[in-house]
């Protein structure tokens, strides 16, 4: 299958991609990770990303999707969970235009959901470079003006299922996959 895991940072999109990919064997395509990755190799993709991660802004769209145009060849036929991407309308009509070069599709996108007092507090608690409390709240801003959006954008599809983000981590896995098998 191909998913897109739609949600707030800290809703925990991360860890679920993650089980999703070793139960079903596809490949787990996290631009944050990606891009964490540049910037520590000191690529010249890092040092593009670096300022507005840094702030909790978005990278430019156009190199996010030259990113992911890059590894969705190197992922072939496979499944994949796209974990972080898209992140704006602009990506998401550019991934449209990504998949129908290649003649497939997305089959579901699962927007994951918990309340800000719940991911502030899981955000805190993980302690990455950008998880300062000034940066959090600026994420989530960003997350409403510009992700949140997707959400429409997707329901007009019927590939979109909401899913309860908050409790025990194989219980969200569950209520994933119900989402995905129906
Ligand atoms: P994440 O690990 O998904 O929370 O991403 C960490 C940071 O990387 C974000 O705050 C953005 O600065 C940047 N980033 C990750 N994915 C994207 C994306 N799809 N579009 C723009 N910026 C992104």
């Amino acid at each position: 299958m191909r998913v897109v895991l739609l949600g707030a940072p800290g809703v925990g999109k991360g860890t679920q991609a993650e089980i999703l990919c070793r139960v079903h064997r596809w490949v787990h395509l996290a631009t944050g990770d990606m891009l964490r990755k540049a910037v520590s190799q000191k690529t010249p993709l890092g040092q593009k990303a670096e300022r507005a991660m840094s702030r909790g802004d978005l990278v430019d769209d156009q190199v996010i999707l030259a990113l992911i145009d890059e590894k969705l060849d190197e992922t072939g036929d496979s499944g994949f969970v796209l974990d972080g991407f898209p992140r704006t309308l602009e990506q998401a009509r550019g991934l449209d235009a990504i998949l129908a070069r290649r003649e497939v599709d997305l089959d579901r996108v699962v927007c994951l959901t918990a309340d800000d007092d719940e991911v502030v507090k899981r955000l805190v608690g993980r302690g990455r470079a950008d998880d300062t409390l000034e940066t959090i709240r600026h994420r989530l801003e960003v997350f409403r003006d510009s992700t949140q959006p997707l959400i429409g954008h997707y329901e007009s599809r019927s590939i979109l299922r909401t899913v309860d983000g908050v409790g025990d981590i194989q219980e969200i896995h569950g209520r994933i996959q119900s989402a995905l098998d129906e």
